[in-house]
């Protein structure tokens, strides 16, 4: 570990600052997640603390197995690397017989057939959107620790819209509480509720637990929820020996309960703290550092702190590119086929990412990927670690490393011998089931040469040890492929090539999130997630109709207005003056109201306008119509003012585009207006 080569001195400042409350607060590929990995394997290499006694949180699976693989490389072993379910089930699991005892308990891998019976006894539909939404409901209810009493003023404080009237919802969440203690079933929020209920209500178990763990870690902590947040403080009790890392502009799952309060009011719970903030952002060129900047520039109502302006670290790579197709048929072949191109260009397949807002828009690429032979691996789809031929190879393993004696041989020859049983053959079966089987096995092959190559005792026994933890934490070794994930599943990691499809309005922002400001947000969040996963290569796509033929009724998302360069042909932006038709700038439908063609827009198009702005632009229209004594409209009608607010010009160029706004107009009003755009994106 060479600190002085591996960080920059603000990096270097968070990893050896002296144990106790240090922040992280900064952008998307900034180093945070290495910056605590760090921190961890300076503090136990340098004796501050045992590897044992580290407890590090992390948002998913694959992040805690890749933390624990970063830390082997720098020499450290033992630490627990988690997500905070995992934890919690493992310490629940630990305490339950002392602090409950009896007959152990169920764990509940889905809520919704209990949610189900329970909806059905209070009378409330039952069809399965119904029971998602109602399990959403309890899930964030949950996670903010309200209790179907209080749910339905909670609702109300919070303005959350909800499937079914909240007295109802309240009594859905009663009855499921009900049947899940007749059955003697946790769900995942219990595990974390009981934990901490745990700790808090005995001292025995809260000394046992404080005494073996001193030193938290806790990446991505802007996507913390009250509920994580009152576990965190039961682990820690009156310590303060915590490191947070977070970027609230990547807070996406506030609809769950989450919030950056508890990431940006670090100081004030911890005055002593240690805040670092980091800008030079080392995982994405220039060219999408830049795009990156645009999307979450654009952001409305942002926390004070989370202004931070990424500054790319690596060389200049390609421009990102858009576009637009007939249908999402149309969209994933042509996508399929630039991921042939990517790989021919020496790209490795491992490294290219396949983006969406909603799981069902993944079959299309499934499709495509198929059908243009190319590997890939879905996200969140079947749990590795639960397919048969695992279940087998595991099984051997296991076997072979109870054995006396460790067998003779590298570690990858060793478990390539013992998968042989199982059907491991030298060259890959032809496809199909066959393939799919060769390829788990393959993993586990492959992920025993990464053992063997950073463990500082590569034995079986220690590789089986490896792969127990891995299927107790779900994390599935990485099969060769283009990932297809989600992207709130692609939080926090990164690949060379990602491509984000299907961008138009209805699926990011999605449906539901309508007219609500602050739903709006998170699904821009979500863009400037996706965005940032890029290191090199980034493709934005969107189509027209969902299949081939049908009506070209879609629009691309709002997100896109001022990201597509204007001389791209999907730009089609109101061109004035050269005899061409004014179009919508985000339909690019031909526009023939008036009203319409100076806002640049349909009516019925999503208006991307800052209420603020606006209002200020309005007030200062009003103080100078009353100064020239005219009536408002003849200083700038309200088409125009809205379309400012829009374009939120910042020099007289992009001012005299603007409908409405002529010589005479620029020179009386200009300078007045440019200054009040400025004000206000500095504000905000
Ligand atoms: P995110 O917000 O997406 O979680 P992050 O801030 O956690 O991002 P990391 O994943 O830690 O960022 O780092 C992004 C990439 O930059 C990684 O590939 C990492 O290895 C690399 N990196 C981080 N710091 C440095 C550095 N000082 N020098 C070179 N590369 C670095
Ligand atoms: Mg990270």
């Amino acid at each position: 570990m060479d600190l002085a080569h591996d960080l920059d001195p603000e990096q270097r400042a968070a990893v050896t600052a002296p144990r106790g409350p240090v922040c992280v607060l900064a952008g998307a590929g900034t180093g945070k997640t290495r910056t605590i990995t760090y921190r961890i394997a300076h503090l136990v290499n340098s004796g501050h603390v045992s590897a044992s006694a580290v407890l590090a949180v992390t948002f998913t699976a694959r992040a805690a197995g890749e933390m624990r693989a970063r830390l082997r490389k720098l020499g450290v072993e033992g630490a627990q690397a988690l997500t905070f379910h995992a934890a919690a089930l493992r310490q629940l699991r630990y305490f339950w017989p002392r602090v409950v005892g009896g007959p152990p308990w169920q764990l509940l891998e889905s809520k919704l057939r209990l949610v189900g019976r329970a909806a059905h006894q209070v009378g409330v539909d039952t069809d399965a959107e119904m029971l998602r939404d109602l399990a959403g409901e309890l899930e964030w209810a949950k996670a903010s620790l309200i209790v179907p009493d209080e749910y339905p003023a909670a609702v109300t404080r919070s303005g959350r819209a909800t499937p079914e009237p909240p007295e109802r919802v309240a009594e859905v969440y009663r009855v499921y509480e009900k049947l899940k203690v007749e059955e003697r079933a946790l769900d995942f929020d219990d595990l974390l509720l009981q934990t901490t209920a745990a700790l808090e209500e005995n001292v025995d178990v809260a000394e046992e637990f404080r005494d073996r763990y001193r030193c938290f870690v806790v990446d991505e902590y802007q996507d913390v929820t009250p509920l994580q947040q009152r576990l965190l403080d039961a682990w820690l009790g009156d310590r303060d020996d915590l490191t947070v890392v977070g970027d609230a502009n990547q807070t996406i799952y506030s609809f769950g309960g989450a919030s950056p309060r508890h990431l940006l009011n670090f100081t004030r719970r911890y005055p002593h703290a240690q805040v670092i903030r980091l800008v030079r952002d080392y995982r994405s060129t220039p060219q999408v550092v830049a795009l990156a900047n645009k999307v979450i520039g654009a952001a409305r109502h942002r926390p004070p702190g989370s202004r931070l302006r990424l500054v790319g670290q690596r060389p200049d790579g390609p421009q990102p590119r858009f576009a637009e197709y007939d249908d999402e048929h149309a969209e994933a072949a042509a996508v399929a086929a630039r991921i042939r191109e990517l790989i021919e260009t020496g790209v490795p397949v491992n490294e290219i990412a396949v983006l969406f807002r909603v799981n069902a828009q993944s079959e299309a690429y499934e499709q495509a990927l198929s059908e243009a032979g190319i590997p890939y691996l879905v996200r969140g789809g079947e749990r590795f670690f639960a397919r048969t031929e695992v279940r087998e190879a595991m099984a051997v393993l296991r076997t072979a490393a109870a054995a006396e004696e460790e067998p003779a041989g590298t570690l990858p020859d060793v478990v390539r011998g013992l998968l042989a049983k199982v059907g491991l053959t030298s060259e890959p079966p032809a496809g199909g089931a066959s393939k799919q089987r060769w390829d788990s096995l393959m993993a586990l092959v492959e992920l025993a040469e990464e053992f063997a190559a950073d463990a500082a005792e590569p034995t079986l026994r220690r590789y089986v040890g490896e792969l127990e933890q891995r299927a107790a934490a779900q994390h599935a070794p990485t099969v060769h492929g283009v990932t297809l994930a989600s992207l709130h599943a692609a939080k926090g990691l990164e690949w060379d090539a990602v491509f984000l499809v299907g961008l138009c309005e209805g699926t990011l922002p999605i449906q539901h999130a309508d007219d609500d400001q602050a739903a709006i947000e998170e699904e821009r969040r979500l863009l400037y997630v996706g965005v940032t996963r890029a290191r090199e290569h980034l493709s934005l796509s969107w189509s027209l109709s969902r299949k081939p033929g049908g009506r070209r009724s879609r629009r691309r998302s709002r997100f896109l207005y001022g990201l597509v360069p204007e001389d791209h042909p999907a730009a089609r932006v109101a061109q004035r003056g050269r005899g061409e038709r004014p179009q919508c700038r985000v339909c690019a439908k031909v526009l023939t109201d008036v009203a319409d063609v100076k806002v640049g827009r349909c009516s019925s198009c999503p208006s991307n306008v800052d209420p603020e702005l606006l209002a200020a632009l309005k007030e200062w229209r009003s103080d100078k119509a009353r100064e020239l004594k005219v009536p408002a409209y003849v200083v700038f009608t309200d088409a125009t003012l809205m379309a400012i607010a829009e374009k939120q010009p910042t020099d007289d160029s992009e001012l005299v585009s603007i409908s409405g706004i002529g010589a005479t107009k620029l020179e009386r009003y200009g300078a007045d207006v440019l200054a009040a755009v400025r004000k206000h994106t500095a504000d905000a």
